[in-house]
């Protein structure tokens, strides 16, 4: 159940698939270059190697447990995050301003990847906060901002988000949480939440909570949400009149608390407006953006780890004779069908990881750059990156598990704690299936569906530089037979003769198939770019480039077919979903 950070991977999806040196050279991040960037990195990696992956298995036995409002991590985590605070890990792409580093969203991705495949019920604290961080720094008057980002900056302090209710969870604009303006300023805030990643726990003296509620008198549904800052502690250092109900029993993330939290029991948890009044939802947007990016990379992480151990096991565990070996019996790598299960695990982790990577650097060329493409491609993307990725996590944990046979199902392994943990994150920060609807009626027709185009003609571009490799002419006729059949479907799907029930009824095939395109293509880049560079990835690279186009993108016209039957499939069938 070791783990070693696939260094040479991630810097080669950063430089060529993400571009990070023409970033660099384009003074997009001054001070940084990529010797910096490869030290960073490994020293993350090491952190990830050495004192996270080996609690792992622990977090997830033994759990986070609550007491009467209190809430212990498993033994070793407040040691572990002091360690990674003081490492200055939380920062790394914070504002300088507020004692961060202020370095790319990418290469915070990057090291993410490490201690999120390492641990990733660990890894959901920081995430948090980091994306409190941006919603502050982004929406806050300058003496909220005075008041938290250093702390929540250097990790002193950790945060949280506070959306769902029991009666609110995909549909916010059911939320009933209440803030009542004081006199001096400030709010008086009431509510249940459910389900708060780190809303209560041992790692830090403070919990800023940034809490979605209602004004009075404000407008019905998601028009009338407000964002406020409602801390643990208040600056006079009393307690807030808040505490954390319970924690939730569940499927995977042990080691994550998962908090009910209740507010204004005792007459009001005070609290801070964020931002404008009633427009506390597009507050939040930049936190769930930003947090979207992160549980895009969770698929990712989780992704290489059922990876790596599943290779490991493949290769020792003897079974059968594979066909053409000497000797009675092979390690079961040998045979055919494992090793399609491996190339099909490592090849969608890589193509997620460049969806992922990719989205980052548009957001970090959009915010650093000013550059408004950019930020249409971010959008765009986001929601591809988010619900590919998530999936591909939860396929190939399982694969995982497949590949270790009945060691798999049984928890000794650990091979089933991957599939557990992965199964979270298409669920939260928004469905997979909110984030297909994202996609279809939101981010595609957007500007007569000017990014998605854009998008495509990027990936043209791709296939013209793949196609002067004669090795990847393979490569260039999938990925150009695969952009085709996405173009037709964009197309159908922005045709004004469609019904809004046609366009959500195949909104998920559309999704998978943008993943599968985005992440062939993107790759493909990658590798054009990186020919006579020395890379010590390329071969390996070229190796899942061709696995890729040629194992997965023909299913890209299956699924552009079926997204333009899938409302009439529903009509047909409907009968099945009667009662009897
Ligand atoms: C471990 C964990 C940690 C979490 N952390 C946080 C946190 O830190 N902060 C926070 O605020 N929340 C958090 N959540 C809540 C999480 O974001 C919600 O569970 C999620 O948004 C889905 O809401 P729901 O569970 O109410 O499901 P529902 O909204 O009831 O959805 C159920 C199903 O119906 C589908 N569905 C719902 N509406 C539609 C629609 N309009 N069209 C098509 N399909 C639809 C969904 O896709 C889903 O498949 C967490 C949840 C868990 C389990």
């Amino acid at each position: 159940m070791s783990y070693t950070a696939p260094l040479a991977d991630i810097l080669f999806t950063l430089r060529h698939v993400a571009g990070l040196d023409r970033f660099i050279a384009d003074g997009l991040a001054e001070g940084l270059d990529a010797d910096l960037v490869q030290s960073m990195l490994s020293e993350a990696g090491r952190f990830a190697e050495e004192q996270l992956a080996p609690v792992n298995k622990l977090a997830d036995s033994e759990g986070a447990r609550w007491d009467n409002g209190r809430v212990t991590t498993p033994a070793g985590f407040p040691a572990i995050y002091k360690a990674w605070r003081e490492g200055g890990w939380n920062g790394v792409s914070a504002p300088a301003e507020f004692g961060g580093s202020d370095l790319p969203l990418m290469i915070n991705t990057a090291a993410m990847e490490t201690t999120t495949s390492a641990c990733m019920s660990f890894s959901l604290g920081p995430v948090l906060t980091h994306g409190a961080i941006d919603a502050l720094a982004e929406h806050a008057s300058d003496d909220l901002k005075q008041a938290y980002l250093p702390k929540l900056v250097s990790g002193e302090w950790t945060a949280t988000m506070n959306l769902t209710e029991p009666q609110a969870g995909s549909d916010l604009g059911r939320l009933r949480s209440r803030a009542v303006p004081a006199a001096d300023g400030s709010y008086r805030i009431s509510g249940s939440k459910i389900f708060i990643t780190h809303g209560e726990h041992d790692w830090a003296d403070n919990i800023i909570h940034l809490v979605l509620a209602r004004l009075p008198d404000a407008p019905v549904g998601t028009k009338g949400i407000s964002l406020f800052v409602v801390p643990k502690v208040l600056p006079d250092g009393t307690l807030n009149d808040l505490r954390c109900t319970g924690i939730e029993h569940k499927l995977g993330i042990h080691g994550s608390p998962t908090c009910s939290m209740s507010y204004g029991d005792n007459g009001g948890a005070v609290g801070w407006l964020v931002g404008e009044a009633n427009k506390g939802l597009a507050c939040m947007f930049t936190m769930m953006n930003r947090a979207r990016v992160a549980t895009a990379l969770q698929g990712v992480a989780i992704a290489e780890r059922a990876y790596q151990q599943a290779r490991a096991y493949a290769a020792d565990r003897l079974q059968g004779r594979a066909e053409g070996q000497a000797g009675d019996v092979s390690p079961i790598i040998d045979h055919p069908d494992v090793r399609n299960n491996l190339l099909t695990m490592r090849a969608l982790t890589q193509a997620a990881r460049s969806v992922v990577y990719a989205t980052a650097q548009a957001v970090d060329r959009a915010e650093r750059g000013g550059d408004a493409a950019a930020q249409a491609r971010a959008d765009l993307l986001t929601p591809i990156a988010k619900a590919f990725a998530t999936d591909i996590g939860v396929d190939v944990a399982s694969l995982g598990i497949q590949i270790h046979g009945g060691m798999g199902f049984v928890e000794e392994t650990g091979a089933a704690q991957h599939l557990r943990d992965a199964r979270i994150a298409p669920i939260y920060e928004g469905t997979n299936g909110i984030q297909a609807i994202d996609l279809v009626l939101r981010k595609l027709p957007r500007d007569g569906g000017a990014p998605v185009k854009a998008l495509f003609g990027h990936f043209e571009s791709i296939v013209k530089q793949v196609r002067a490799n004669k090795d990847l002419a393979d490569v260039a006729r999938q990925l150009d037979a695969a952009i085709c059949d996405a173009r037709i479907a964009a197309g159908w799907l922005l045709d004004p003769a469609r019904t809004t029930p046609e366009r959500l009824a195949g909104a998920t095939q559309f999704l998978r198939l943008m993943g599968l395109v985005s992440g062939t293509a993107l790759l493909a880049g990658g590798v054009a770019a990186a020919r006579g560079s020395n890379d010590p990835a390329s071969a390996r690279m070229t190796g899942l480039l061709h696995f890729l186009a040629n194992q997965t993108l023909p299913s890209v016209s299956i699924l552009a077919q079926t997204l333009r039957d899938a409302a009439s499939s529903l009509v047909l069938a409907e009968v099945a979903l009667e009662l009897g």
